[in-house]
């Protein structure tokens, strides 16, 4: 039996594929988690144990980062030790600003970086609404970008690559974003999605979880990580306290207010409703806040 430390590419229910971190190229493994089940996230490292055809994850390593997102029933892990999350948005199909805020929230909870990336840029439907989200991102501090996959894919190639080489990037977006398309411009995602669905035996399903891509050094390395499209992007797992602290133009506010308690709702003496008051915090961000409270306020957090 022997010992090594693999990259967990994805997961299925107690099984994940596995492969040896030292080497991109080196082949893939199912693995079984011995004992616990669930608590292996895709981007995990772990120690497996090897014996022939079997292999066993053993423990996995401290992560460096996880990024989840929740709804009221469940929190569930999107991935583990990324460097950074894009945001893919486009103008058509419609997209939703508070999506991409709740995103960006969750990403600055879990202290990783953001890249707001805007999709389709050739359509020009929905274009004027779209590039006014990717400026509001940049006045939050957010890393933007605008390009479009498919009618200027060698243009967006280069800098997508720019904006991801040599790091982990999870791509997140509402369906119907063209994610794949991005994505497909450094990876060969289909076909090697293709390759986990069969290793891990589960036909179509896996396609639709989240997967890590490595990319070859030759390509600039790091890894593209795909989740699947969703419509929400649940943050039940914050606090209200939390929520606040991780949005950037509210943040330097908090602990200014009359009492330490303020949720920033009807209390007197609030410093983030002064803030909006004075047109230092756009209402369209504040009632954003509101949003997120009144739902703190009807699920509690776990
Ligand atoms: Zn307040």
């Amino acid at each position: 039996m022997t010992l090594q430390v693999a990259r967990v590419v994805a997961t299925f229910g107690r099984h994940s594929l596995v492969r040896e971190a030292s080497a991109a190229d080196a082949p893939l493994r199912v693995a079984t988690r011995r004992g616990k089940k669930g608590d292996v996230v895709v981007g995990d490292l772990v120690h497996c144990s090897v014996a022939g055809e079997q292999a066993a994850i053993e423990s996995i390593a401290p992560r460096r980062s996880l990024l989840f997102r929740a709804d009221e029933f469940r929190t569930k892990e999107l991935a583990a030790n990324i460097d950074q999350v894009a945001i893919v948005f486009a103008p058509r199909p419609p997209f939703n600003a508070h999506f991409l805020w709740r995103a960006l929230l969750a990403a600055r909870a879990a202290r990783i970086d953001a890249l707001l990336v805007l999709n389709k840029t050739d359509l020009t439907d929905g274009l004027p609404l779209a590039q006014a989200a990717l400026d509001q991102g940049r006045a939050l501090g957010v890393q933007t970008l605008a390009l479009s996959a498919k009618a200027a894919p060698d243009d967006a190639r280069a800098r997508f690559a720019q904006a991801t080489a040599g790091r982990a990037t999870l791509l997140v977006g509402q369906s119907g974003m063209g994610k794949s398309s991005l994505l497909n411009l450094r990876v060969d995602a289909n076909a090697r999605t293709q390759e986990y669905s069969t290793r891990l035996n589960v036909g179509k399903q896996t396609t639709t979880a989240t997967r890590w891509f490595d990319v070859p050094a030759a390509d600039g390395g790091g890894a593209l990580i795909d989740s699947p499209g969703f419509t929400a992007f649940g943050l039940a797992h914050l606090s209200l306290a939390a929520r606040a602290q991780a949005m950037p133009d509210l943040a330097p506010l908090i602990g200014h207010c009359r009492f330490n308690d303020c949720r920033h709702l009807n209390e007197p003496g609030c410093a983030v409703r002064e803030a909006v008051d004075r047109g230092e915090v756009a209402p369209a961000r504040y009632a954003f806040y509101a949003e997120l409270a009144a739902e703190a306020l009807r699920a509690p957090t776990y």
